[in-house]
C-alpha cells in the first residue's frame, strides 16, 4: 500500500553503501521507519536532506511483512532554522524527538502527539521560555500516550487531595497524608505544581504557553516530570541532562 503523509524526522543512520534509514513520527501512521535508497549517492533524488526535527511530506510503500518500509519521496516542508542556531533550543528540540521515540511504539497512529510536536517546535523557535515549553510538552505527551500520572486524587484511596502531598514515582501519582506508604521514591509536591499540571492537561497548547509559572513551580515540575519519565520509560533521555 502507498502511504502519503506529513512526517517529522526523529533520527537517521547510514545504511549500506548509498542509502539511509530514517525514522519519522508521521501524522497518519505514528512512528515509521523506512529505507531511502541512494540518497547518499544522489542527494537530489529526494527533496530534503532529512535533518532531525524537520517536517517533510513523505510517500512510502508500506510492507505488510516488515516494519521497515521503502520511502520513495521526501520533500522538505519546514526546517526550523532558529532551532539549529541556538544551542539550548537545539537541545530542547532534540529532547522531544528522543522522548517521543522512547514513549511511542512503532506504527501506532497518534495525531495529537504529531500536532503537539509541530506546535512545540514552532513555539520553541520564537520563545525564550524553554523550560516551560519542555514541561508543557512532557505533561501533554504523557497524557496523549496514556502514561499520565494520577494527579486528580489519591492513587491509593481515591480521596480528593488538598495542599502539599506526596508524589510517588512507583505508584505514578499522588498519595494523601492518611494513606500509608513505606516506599522512599516519593517527593513532596505543592498545590501550585499540581494545579499547573492539571491546567496544562486540560488546555490547548496556545493557552498553555501563556501560563505564568513561578521559578519554584518550574523547579518542582522539572524534578517530578524528569524522574517520573525515567521511572516509567526505564531509561534516561540523553538530551535531558543539558536542559
Ligand atoms: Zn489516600
Amino acid at each position: 500500500m502507498i502511504i502519503s503523509t506529513d512526517a517529522i524526522v526523529l533520527r537517521t543512520f547510514d545504511y549500506r553503501e548509498t542509502s539511509k534509514i530514517a525514522t519519522f513520527f508521521t501524522l497518519e501512521k505514528g512512528k515509521v521507519s523506512g529505507v531511502m535508497k541512494g540518497i547518499r549517492k544522489d542527494p537530489r533524488k529526494f527533496g530534503s536532506s532529512v535533518d532531525r526535527f524537520s517536517v517533510n511530506g513523505i510517500v512510502y510503500y508500506e510492507y505488510s511483512h516488515s516494519t521497515l518500509h521503502l520511502i520513495s519521496q521526501c520533500d522538505l516542508k519546514q526546517y526550523f532554522f532558529k532551532l539549529r542556531e541556538e544551542y539550548r533550543k537545539n537541545v530542547a528540540a532534540n529532547y522531544i524527538l528522543e522522548l517521543v521515540d522512547s514513549i511511542m511504539a512503532p506504527e501506532l497512529p497518534n495525531q495529537q502527539i504529531y500536532e503537539l510536536m509541530v506546535d512545540y517546535l514552532n513555539t520553541l523557535e520564537v520563545s525564550s521560555d524553554i523550560d516551560k515549553l519542555v514541561h508543557a510538552f512532557q505533561i501533554k505527551v504523557l497524557l496523549y500516550s496514556g502514561f499520565r500520572p494520577h494527579i486528580d486524587s489519591c492513587v491509593k484511596c481515591g480521596k480528593k487531595i488538598d495542599g502539599r502531598v506526596r508524589f510517588s514515582m512507583r505508584l505514578g501519582g499522588l498519595v494523601c497524608p492518611t494513606c500509608p506508604t513505606r516506599e522512599t521514591s516519593f517527593v513532596v509536591v505543592s498545590k501550585g505544581a499540581i494545579a499547573s499540571m492539571l491546567y496544562i492537561e486540560s488546555h490547548k497548547w496556545s493557552e498553555c504557553i501563556k501560563l505564568k509559572l513561578h521559578k519554584e513551580i518550574q523547579q518542582e515540575l522539572k524534578f517530578i516530570l524528569n524522574n517520573f519519565l525515567v521511572y516509567h520509560l526505564e531509561k534516561r533521555i540523553k538530551a535531558g541532562k543539558y536542559l
